[in-house]
């Protein structure tokens, strides 16, 4: 028997929630969002999945030249551009289109003999003040790079800092509309938040990227109230079960202690297999199918959960950490963090199986 800690990845329901951005986003062109590794979902595992997107936006080069050496032949967008001019000719021979957010990068593709001219999307900062070009500056950066050999096409582009938030979208919209008026390029505009608000937030493509995983955006609307449904499940079992009598503690630190007689499950799954160390005791853990609660510290390989709900439960018992049945998002809000951490940290040594239509197909 194997370490019973397996993630299984649902890739019918990401083909579902990709569907989903299309029906949000009538009329745009969808790049699925891949950066970090699809997610920590396995940007190969999952691209099957994916066959129905435009294209693909992603931030590491070698990934996206992995694509395109894996013969993937639409669109490939990377979300920071070019770091160094060395890298432009393997972007033009492996066709990736690129961002542009600051001048230093005009500069190189203005400087640059490239075999072929690539596809720009000039950024503009709207007040996530991380990346992007000023204002001011995104109609001479345009003509620039319009007038620049290197360049086969332009897109205006912004990244929202509150784009989940009610009042999040008015200022920045403005702004980049006033920053691109008379700019007759095609526009990308919404990430899964703004996906969700595209009747506000419109443009030609959108980019969305935690929603295909089955992961809310928001801080209120949960993943199932927005017709999401969960990509990743991290399955595991009870591999010990320890009796606890009132006053005695559990794990490093003795971080809980029993106010009575509680049976306690020892699961195989710790920090090094991504969950967060941080989530304290009452973090949901499913077990048998119910929902109990996290107890004691998180430890490298084993949480501990209260089994006194769970009677049922004993050793070989079925444990869900997350995903079917119990929302990432809801251990990430325990553990004070958002979905996205939590599935980005899948660690290399959880064994994955890609499940298609309810059928278990060999690990990839
Ligand atoms: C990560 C990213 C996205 C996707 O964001 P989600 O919130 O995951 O939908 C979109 N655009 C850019 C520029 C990004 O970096």
């Amino acid at each position: 028997m194997a370490r019973p800690l397996v993630a299984q990845i649902n890739l019918a329901a990401l083909a579902a929630n990709l569907g989903r951005a299309r029906e949000k986003a009538p009329g745009a062109q969808v790049l699925a969002v891949v950066k970090a590794n699809a997610y920590g979902h396995g940007l190969a595992r999952v691209l099957p999945a994916l066959e129905r997107a435009d294209g693909l936006a992603l931030v590491e080069l070698e990934a996206a030249l992995a694509l395109r050496d894996a013969h993937y032949s639409r669109r490939i967008l990377l979300l920071e551009g070019f770091f160094d001019e060395r890298e432009l000719l393997d972007i033009a021979r492996a066709r990736l289109a690129v961002v542009v957010h600051d001048e230093a990068q005009v500069a190189m593709l203005e400087r640059a003999v490239l075999p072929r001219p690539l596809e720009v999307f000039v950024k503009v900062n709207t007040g996530m003040n991380r990346l992007g070009l000023a204002p001011r500056d995104v109609a001479r950066a345009c003509e620039r790079l319009g007038g620049s050999p290197s360049v086969a096409a332009l897109r205006l582009m912004t990244h929202f800092a509150r784009a989940d938030e009610d009042d999040g979208l008015a200022e920045p919209l403005a702004v980049f509309d006033d920053a691109c008026r008379n700019l007759p390029y095609p526009r990308s505009l919404a990430n899964s938040a703004g996906v969700f608000r595209y009747a506000e937030v419109g443009g030609d493509i959108v980019r969305p990227g935690i929603m295909l995983y089955g992961a809310t955006p928001f801080a209120y609307d949960t993943a199932e109230m927005l017709g999401l449904r969960p990509v990743m499940t991290l399955h595991s079992e009870i591999i010990a079960v320890q009796r606890l009598e009132a006053d005695q503690t559990v794990g490093y630190g003795g971080a809980f202690t029993a106010s009575r007689p509680t049976r306690v499950g020892v699961i195989a799954c710790g920090y090094a297999d991504g969950y967060p160390r941080h989530a304290p005791n009452g973090t949901p853990v499913l077990v048998c199918g119910r929902r109990t609660r996290l107890v004691g510290r998180v430890s490298m390989d084993m949480i501990t959960c209260d089994l006194g709900d769970v009677p049922e439960a004993r050793v070989g018992s079925p444990v869900v950490l997350w995903g079917e049945g119990l929302p990432v998002d809801d251990v990430a809000a325990a553990a004070s963090t958002v979905g996205y951490e939590l599935l980005c940290a899948l660690a290399p040594r959880v064994r994955v199986v890609t499940t298609r239509v309810g059928r278990i197909d060999l690990p990839l």
